[in-house]
C-alpha cells in the first residue's frame, strides 16, 4: 500500500540533499569541532558556515545565532532566558492562548516562579487581538512571546504589528517561528523581532536540530549549563551532522521558496476544494488568507478526530488531529477550543 504522507506540520522528510551534506559528518569527519587539530577545525568550520546560512536566510548577524536541539529549546531557552535575566525589570509575560506546548508550558512554570503571564485570546481565524494586546501591556512587562504561525490551523499572525507594539512599548519580542521558516521569508530586523525559534524538520531537515536567533544586547540566561559552546549560552558537543543538514536544508527552502510555495498551495487548494464538493457538515478552519501554504485544517462534524484518522491510517494516509506533541489525549485542541469561543 502506498504511504500518503499529509502530516508535514508534525515533521517533514529529510531531503536527499540534506543527508548527502550531512554524511561525511557522521563517518570520516568525526572529530570534536572544539579540537584544535584538522579533523576539529573542519567541524569548527561547517558549524560556522550554517551560522552563515542561517543569518542569512533571516537577515541578522552571524553571532546573533544559537544552534539548539529543536524548537522546543530554542522556545524554553529565548522565554525563560529572557524572563529571568529582565526579572528585576519586571515579571509580566504576554502571550497567546494558541501557542504551541513548548511556549505554553513554559509560561505555566513561570507563573510557578512568581512571573505573571497573559493569554491574549484571538479571533475566529485564530489571529491574536491587537488592540487587546495594547491595552493588556503594563509597566512591568518585559516579554510578548506569539507565534508567527500556528502549527494547527495554519494561521499566521500580525508579526510586524506586534512588533511595532513590541519596540514602542520597550518590550522584548520572541516568536516561536518554527512552523514558518521554510514556508515564510523573514527579515528579523524589518520585523522588529528580538528573539526567535526555528527547528529544522519542519523544512526538510533532520529532527533535533534547531536554532536560535537573538538580537544583539538582549541579555538571556544560559539554558543547558556545562562547557563554552555556543558563545557560552548552550553547553555541549555540538551535533556537527544536524548542524549541516540545518544549514543545507534553509538554504535549499529559501531558494525554492516561491515554486515551492506555489505548488504546494495549489495541491491543497485542491484538496480542500473537493472535500468541500464531497463532504457535508464540514468546517474549514484557520484564516483564508493569511495562512500558510501546505497548511489545512478543517472539522468533520458526527465522528471523532481519533476515529477518523486511525481509519485514515488504515488506508495509508498520515494526518494529524492537532499538535503531535498532544496526541494521545482526547481532549479537544486548545487552538479549536480558542478559535470556537468567539463564535
Ligand atoms: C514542531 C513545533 C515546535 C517544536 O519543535 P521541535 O523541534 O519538535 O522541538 C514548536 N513550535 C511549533 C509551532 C512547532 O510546530
Amino acid at each position: 500500500m502506498k504511504t500518503i504522507y499529509l502530516d508535514n506540520s508534525a515533521t517533514t522528510k529529510t531531503d536527499e540533499e540534506v543527508v548527502k551534506a550531512m554524511l561525511p559528518y557522521l563517518s570520516q569527519s568525526y572529530g570534536n569541532p572544539s579540537s584544535i587539530y584538522k579533523l576539529g577545525r573542519e567541524n569548527r568550520k561547517a558549524i560556522e558556515e550554517t551560522r552563515n546560512q542561517v543569518a542569512k536566510a533571516l537577515n541578522c548577524e552571524t553571532n546573533e545565532i544559537y544552534f539548539t536541539a529543536g524548537g522546543s529549546e530554542s522556545d524554553n531557552t529565548a522565554i525563560r532566558g529572557i524572563a529571568h535575566s529582565y526579572q528585576s525589570k519586571g515579571n509580566h509575560i504576554i502571550t497567546s492562548k494558541i501557542e504551541h506546548p513548548a511556549v505554553l508550558e513554559t509560561c505555566k512554570q513561570l507563573e510557578k516562579e512568581g512571573f505573571e503571564v497573559t493569554y491574549l485570546g484571538v479571533d475566529k481565524n485564530g489571529i491574536v487581538d491587537l488592540a487587546e494586546l495594547k491595552k493588556v501591556i503594563k509597566p512591568t512587562t518585559t516579554l510578548i512571546t506569539i507565534m508567527f504561525a500556528n502549527n494547527e490551523i495554519g494561521t499566521i499572525e500580525p508579526i510586524k504589528e506586534i512588533g511595532e507594539i513590541a519596540k514602542k512599548n520597550n518590550i522584548f519580542f520572541h516568536t516561536d517561528a518554527v512552523q514558518a521558516v521554510g514556508s515564510v521569508k523573514i527579515d528579523v530586523k524589518a520585523l522588529n523581532i528580538d528573539a526567535l525559534s526555528l527547528s529544522a524538520h519542519k523544512f526538510y531537515g533532520p529532527k533535533g536540530i534547531g536554532a536560535l536567533y537573538v538580537r544583539k544586547g538582549v541579555r538571556f540566561d544560559k539554558f543547558i549549563q556545562g562547557g563554552h559552546q555556543e558563545r557560552n549560552k548552550r553547553a555541549g558537543t555540538e551535533n556537527v551532522p544536524g548542524i549541516v543538514g540545518l544549514g543545507k536544508a534553509i538554504e535549499m527552502a529559501y531558494e525554492s521558496l516561491e515554486n515551492h510555495n506555489q505548488k504546494i498551495a495549489k495541491l491543497r487548494d485542491y484538496y480542500v476544494e473537493q472535500v468541500e464538493k464531497k463532504i457535508p457538515y464540514i468546517r474549514i478552519n484557520g484564516d483564508r488568507e493569511n495562512r500558510l501554504p501546505g497548511n489545512s485544517n478543517i472539522s468533520f462534524r458526527f465522528i471523532e478526530g481519533e476515529g477518523l484518522l486511525l481509519n485514515l491510517d488504515l488506508k495509508g494516509i498520515c494526518a494529524s488531529s492537532g499538535s503531535a506533541c498532544t496526541s494521545g489525549s482526547l481532549d479537544p485542541s486548545h487552538v479549536l477550543l480558542a478559535i470556537r469561543s468567539t463564535t
